[in-house]
């Protein structure tokens, strides 16, 4: 008898931000992008340069605590979202991801920014991610891999950073009493 071919879900492109502000942040993002490529149903398409940035708590930045390494990869995928998900939390436990606090410190955070255009709304899962926008360390490492990325629903990447470098301007100039 002739085996049936499998049917492969086709790849549909998925965007992934990283960050690390616990231990060898370098070491542990290279190994989880290693972990990424090598996950069945996952092809790593580009990662970004990494960048770094200061650690946001619930009330606020930071400047005292360890700095994230940031970063984007774009990979394709045949997963579903809610599959991709739970591979990225694998992924995260296995470099030593303690859930502590909302927004603590972690070895290893891994998010959906956005899986094609599609939009998603459970208890598991918010796609596209709801505070991308409002983050440089996310926008900026993705628009370095593609120039015209789009976030769905909210537009064009660089339009969203030039929109958020721009009201962090005025905010500064606010601070300062407007002085320069
Ligand atoms: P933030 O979501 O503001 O970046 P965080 O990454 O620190 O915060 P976590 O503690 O890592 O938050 O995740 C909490 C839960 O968020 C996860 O267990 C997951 O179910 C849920 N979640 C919802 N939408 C997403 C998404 N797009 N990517 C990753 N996790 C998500
Ligand atoms: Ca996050
Ligand atoms: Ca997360």
């Amino acid at each position: 008898m002739i085996a049936k071919p499998q049917r492969m879900r086709p790849l549909e492109p998925a965007v992934i931000a990283f960050g690390s502000n616990l231990g060898d942040r370098e070491a542990t993002v290279k190994a989880a992008l290693d972990d990424l490529a090598q996950t069945p149903g996952v092809r790593l398409d580009a990662v970004s340069p990494f960048l770094e940035s200061v650690a946001v708590r619930l009330d606020g930045v930071d400047e005292d605590a360890p700095r994230y390494l940031n970063g984007v990869a774009l990979v394709s995928t045949a997963l579903d979202p809610h599959a991709l998900l739970d591979e990225l939390h694998r992924i995260e436990d296995a470099h030593g991801r303690v859930r502590v606090e909302r927004w603590g410190d972690r070895t290893l955070d891994l998010d959906i920014v956005a899986m094609g255009g599609r939009q998603v709304h459970d208890e598991r899962l918010t796609l596209p991610h709801p505070r991308a926008s409002e983050r440089e360390f996310v926008l900026a490492p993705w628009l370095d891999v593609d120039p015209d990325a789009e976030l769905p629903g909210l537009g064009r990447v660089d339009a969203l950073l030039a929109q958020l470098r721009a009201s962090a301007g005025s905010e500064d100039v606010a601070a300062n009493g407007g002085a320069s």
